[in-house]
């Protein structure tokens, strides 16, 4: 049940500890993992609209209010007002869906050192990009990076799904 196996090759793959890594059943496993940690009646969940149309509903589950922040007009990153959002926990589809967007990591990382709460950055498109957050991991042990098998890999069917971040955030979850 702890799929180590998998969570050990993981690791090596993203230069990483086991540790590091968790499982789940497809990445909405653990995005709805996150919304039953980090957010509540009293713990709102942020969102970047236009976005994936799962959060609000993970956020509905556990009868918490949803803080929505419009993408800027050319869908670039609203870095401010999400560092501004009264919320517990924040999701970002990175690159984004629907608009393709790929966010600067000097963007995300500005983000990260201003919003006190739980970061995920919802990587389901990441190996179609020119980059990704994981290099962020290092020095922000606030950030989730979720992945999945389901996109790149045509592997939706067998349910698997990955989260990386830093041993104590992956130890709560
Ligand atoms: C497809 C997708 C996921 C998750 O898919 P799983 O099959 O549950 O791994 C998560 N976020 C976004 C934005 C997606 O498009």
């Amino acid at each position: 049940p702890t799929g180590n196996p998998l969570r050990k090759a993981l690791a090596e793959l993203h230069s990483l500890h086991p540790d590091q890594v968790i499982l789940g059943n497809g990445s909405d496993d653990l995005l709805n993992l996150c919304a039953r940690c980090f957010s509540g009646p009293e713990q709102a969940i942020g969102v970047a609209t236009p976005g994936y149309s799962l959060y609000p509903v993970l956020a509905s589950l556990q009868g918490a209010p949803v803080v929505e922040v419009p993408f800027e007009p050319d869908f670039s990153l609203p870095a401010d007002a999400i560092a501004a959002c009264p919320a517990n926990l924040f999701y970002l589809t990175t690159p984004n869906a629907p608009s393709g967007v790929c966010f600067p990591n000097e963007t995300l990382a500005s983000v990260l050192q201003r919003f006190p709460g739980l970061f995920v950055a919802d990587e389901a498109y990441a190996d179609f990009a020119p980059h990704d957050a994981t290099p962020l991991l290092a020095a922000h042990p606030r950030l989730l990076v979720t992945r999945t098998l389901s996109k790149s890999y045509s592997l939706a069917g067998l349910r698997i799904g990955y989260a990386l971040g830093s041993p104590e955030l992956i130890a709560i979850l």
